[in-house]
């Protein structure tokens, strides 16, 4: 599927990749593109690191197959993935998937939380996804032994998957004696905080949690990442207790919204005063369009044409470093997905018009979401950066966008698939 040599100790291949990835000019200085912004270039790499980067003639390209950095999955909830069949929400509305998610909680056991989120690893890294932030449901009987799992999954992975972790609980819950100790837990095991802001809800009670929180966060030094304003009404309500605590402190983690759907919903001014307010405090944003389109705004008699969708391009003319993520798979939250990136770039296009072909139409999936998740490599390709691929068998981005294509995936100058199987002691298989 494309021309690679191989020998001991240098390799190469040819492909084609988008101009926006290849990090130095130079290398690329004159190199034909294609109407979509690929170009055709030989990338060599000697282990894990790439070696060189040179363009070649656009009339010996026709064959070539499109090359990505691997992929980032920057929001998903991989303790409760595949939960459909067991906790189904056939009517499809958030409240309905709140309940189905909560009864689903009572019954969790250890063993279904490592096995769906083993299930969720090795899907991803036969995707093409390198890194995932989890968000975890960390209240209940089964909290503490679920950080116990995720942890040892996050620890036997760390080779091929870097996988972040988020405490996912009711935002007072910070205000605890439970509370706290689990923060301290979490900043020891290097996770952030999470929590959900959604109206309605009490100004005063959730100024005074965002503030117990962000203070705790501060203090400890972990990350936050809310899911907050996933609603059709009160537009930015949440957002708005949050900028106003932000206001009054100096912060120095990173801080992170999720979703932030009815932000979209604002009047053209007000939306681009709170984005200001996003760039001025470094908030990061992740879209999450497809749990968005399929749970808020429902109405039984009538296709909701109004849709809550974070304002994505006009945070990012703000400043403001914007992601895009899958969200729930085949759970009560969403009964579809499959930790696919690609499949994810397909089905955003049309929700939120997001090219791949358009430097700020990838950067979602690829550099911004990097950038978000703090990730040592920015998903750049250049000399010394990582041999890190997704090589796709599909010869454009329309091609490689019209249906799931098959790939190949190369982690650390490796195939994965070829290390997979290879390795008899490897716990890894992939499902096939
Ligand atoms: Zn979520």
């Amino acid at each position: 599927m494309d021309s690679l040599t191989n020998s001991q100790e240098n390799k190469c291949l040819e492909a084609f990749i988008p101009r926006g990835l290849i990090g130095s000019a130079r290398e690329v200085f004159g190199a034909s593109v294609t109407a979509e912004g690929l170009c055709p270039v030989r990338i060599g790499w000697t282990g894990e690191l790439i070696t060189s980067i040179e363009t070649i003639p656009a009339e010996s390209a026709s064959d070539l197959k499109l090359l990505l950095p691997r992929l980032i999955e920057p929001h998903a909830h991989i303790d409760k993935a595949f939960t459909w069949g067991e906790a189904p929400n056939l009517k499809g509305g958030y409240q309905n998937a709140l309940q189905a998610n909560l009864g689903e909680l009572k019954n969790r056991t250890i063993e279904s939380v490592y096995a769906r989120a083993e299930r969720a690893l090795k899907l991803s890294l036969k995707n093409g996804v390198r890194a995932v932030r989890s968000h975890v449901d960390s209240f209940g009987l089964v909290a503490d032994q679920t950080w116990d799992v995720l942890l040892t999954l996050r620890d036997e992975w760390k080779s091929l998957i870097e996988l972040q972790l988020v405490a996912l609980v009711p935002l007072e819950y910070w205000g605890t004696k439970q509370g706290n100790s689990l923060a301290i837990r979490v900043a020891k095991a290097g996770g952030l905080l999470g929590g959900v802001l959604v109206p309605p809800l009490h100004r005063r009670t959730s100024r005074a949690s965002l503030l117990k929180m962000v203070t705790m966060a501060n203090d400890l030094g972990c990350g936050i990442d809310l899911h907050i304003d996933e609603s059709g009404i009160q537009p930015a309500e949440g957002l708005k207790q949050l900028i106003h605590v932000l206001d009054q402190m100096e912060i120095h983690v990173p801080i992170t919204c999720s979703h932030l759907s009815s932000m979209g919903l604002l009047s053209s001014g007000k939306l681009s005063r709170f984005a200001d307010c996003l760039a001025h405090h470094r908030v990061s944003v992740i879209a999450l369009p497809l749990t968005n389109f399929w749970l808020l705004g429902r109405q039984s008699t009538r296709t909701p044409v109004k849709r809550p969708i974070a304002p994505i391009v006009q945070l990012q003319q703000a400043g403001v470093t914007v992601a895009v993520g899958g969200d729930n798979v085949q759970d009560p939250w969403f009964p579809a997905g499959n930790f696919d990136p690609v499949s994810l770039m397909s089905m955003t296009m049309p929700l939120a018009q997001l090219a791949p072909w358009q430097r700020l139409g990838l950067a979602p999936f690829t550099t911004a979401a990097s950038a978000l998740m703090e990730l040592e490599w920015n998903g750049i390709i250049q000399v010394g950066s990582p041999a890190d691929f997704v090589l796709l068998d599909a010869s454009s981005w329309s091609e490689a966008l019209a249906s799931s294509p098959r790939r190949r995936v190369m982690a650390k100058g490796d195939w994965v698939d070829e290390k997979l199987f290879i390795s008899q002691n490897s716990k890894l298989q992939f499902d096939r």
